[in-house]
C-alpha cells in the first residue's frame, strides 16, 4: 500500500515530527503555507473523511484536540489559527490518509474560494 503518511509514522521516510501518542503523530508540513504549519495524522489508516465510521470518533476527536494542544504549548492558540482537513479532488487532497492541517502565526484569509462572475458586457 503506497501511503506516505505511514511510511513517516513507521520511520521509512523523514519528517520532523512534533508529538506522538499511540493513536496520533503530528509533524510540520514539507510546504509550510504559514509560519507555522503542521499535520496531525492518524495512525490508523483512513484515506478521506468520507471513510470516517463510528469506531474512527474518538481518534478523529483526540486529532482535534491534539491540534489544539499543540497550538497551546507552540504559543500561537490565544492569537488563533486555521484548521482545515481536505477532502478528495475539490477539496485539494493530495494524501489519502486523513490529516489535519494547523496553519498559524499570521491572520489568515477567508474565504478559500470566491466565485469568479462573468460580468455583463455594457451595451
Ligand atoms: P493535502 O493536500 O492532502 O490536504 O495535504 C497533504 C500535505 O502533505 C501537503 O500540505 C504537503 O505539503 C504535505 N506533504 C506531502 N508530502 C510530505 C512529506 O513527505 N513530508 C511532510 N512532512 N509533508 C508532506
Amino acid at each position: 500500500m503506497d501511503d506516505l503518511f505511514l511510511k513517516i509514522i513507521d520511520r521509512q521516510i523523514p519528517a520532523d515530527i512534533i508529538f506522538e501518542d499511540d493513536q496520533v503523530i503530528a509533524f510540520n508540513d514539507i510546504s509550510p503555507q504559514a509560519p507555522t504549519h503542521f499535520l496531525v495524522v492518524p495512525k490508523k489508516r483512513i484515506p478521506t473523511l468520507n471513510d470516517i465510521t463510528d469506531e474512527d470518533r474518538l481518534v478523529v476527536g483526540h486529532m482535534v484536540q491534539t491540534a489544539a494542544s499543540l497550538a497551546q504549548q507552540m504559543g500561537f492558540a490565544a492569537d488563533g489559527y486555521r484548521t482545515v482537513f481536505n477532502c478528495n479532488e475539490h477539496g485539494g487532497q493530495t494524501v489519502y490518509h486523513i490529516h489535519l492541517h494547523v496553519l498559524g502565526g499570521k491572520p489568515m484569509g477567508w474565504p478559500p474560494y470566491q466565485e469568479t462572475l462573468k460580468q455583463p458586457v455594457a451595451q
